[in-house]
């Protein structure tokens, strides 16, 4: 009999200890506030003071099991694509979205390299064929009158849309893509275009505004940030907050090393690329059409 009260005593007082001990690791270790997953690496101390940077942003998540997820797109099929950009993508085995516009000057002469890129698993977007924009916003005295989205009929952009989906199929063999806005706009003939690319693309990007949370993402109006010479801080900043809200951020570059009004340095960029490739642990770097796919598969989509 007062073996076994023994024996209960020392189990409870077992059981005490650990309760202890969990407590005082929970309590020299706490997690950030609001944090969906408890972060592995955060458990793990520093080896290095360079390390630390690493180890305190969150590894897992809701986004392939990552943190954030990050699309890089890239628009109106430049030169400087084929050879500032994909060269280092594929460096570091990360593929993008590359939006382009069906006649423009790479496309019309250097249209196996593009397909050579396709055929690296990168993504061919669908970018239309001439860029049309709505010549009435403000600022948009350079928009010609036969390439003004308020001078066409929406059958018109429609048929637009479809011939540059044959085009890119030709190099990629594919009949899924996504679209990307042409200056962001959505209307043509002063109507709502977006219904023609719900029925044509997987997914469609806009323009100029931070980045996508689970949940509340419009799968036909994808939130995305657009570089113009930032410096490569401020870029890897927006990849931190993608982190630290489970986003998904959407990068949109035109010119890498110049050729472009809208331009970002083939260094920044570069080093844009270094800090993705780093911070695997916590990020899923995906073509759009892969991360709108997962997106739809896990409804993480606005309801
Ligand atoms: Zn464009």
């Amino acid at each position: 009999m007062s073996d076994s009260i023994g024996g209960s005593m020392r189990y409870l007082l077992l059981v005490l200890c650990f309760v202890c001990s969990l407590v005082s690791v929970s309590q020299a270790q706490p997690t950030a506030p609001g944090s969906i997953a408890i972060e592995l690496l955060d458990k793990i101390p520093a080896a290095t003071s360079e390390k630390k940077e690493v180890t305190n942003l969150k590894a897992t998540g809701p986004w392939n099991g990552k943190a954030a997820a990050i699309a890089l797109s890239y628009d109106d099929g430049l030169n400087t694509h084929l050879d500032n950009v994909v060269p280092l993508l594929n460096q570091h085995n990360i593929r993008a979205t590359f939006y382009v516009t069906g006649t423009s000057h790479s496309i019309v002469t250097r249209s196996a390299d593009w397909k050579r890129l396709a055929d690296l698993g990168h993504e061919l977007g669908n970018h239309t064929m001439v860029h049309p924009c709505m010549g009435s916003k403000p600022g948009r005295e350079w928009v010609k009158s036969d390439r003004d989205l308020d001078n066409y009929t929406r059958a018109q952009f429609a048929n637009e849309v479809t011939q540059a989906n044959t085009l890119l199929s030709a190099l990629d063999n594919k009949t899924r893509r996504t679209f990307a806005y042409t200056c962001g706009d959505k209307k043509a003939g002063g109507e709502s275009i977006v219904d023609i690319i719900q029925n044509t693309a997987v997914a469609a990007r806009g323009v100029y505004r931070g980045y996508n949370v689970p949940g509340k993402i419009d799968l036909y109006d994808l939130v995305a940030y657009s570089v113009n010479s930032h410096d490569a801080e401020t870029l890897k900043a927006q990849v931190v907050k993608g982190i630290e809200n489970n986003g998904l951020v959407v990068f949109v570059f035109h010119g890498v090393g110049g050729t472009h009004d809208l331009d970002v340095s083939q260094s920044v960029h570069q080093e844009l690329i270094e800090y993705l490739s780093e911070q695997q642990a916590s990020l899923w770097v995906a073509p759009v059409i892969e991360i709108a796919d997962y997106i739809v598969e896990n409804g993480l989509n606005k309801q």
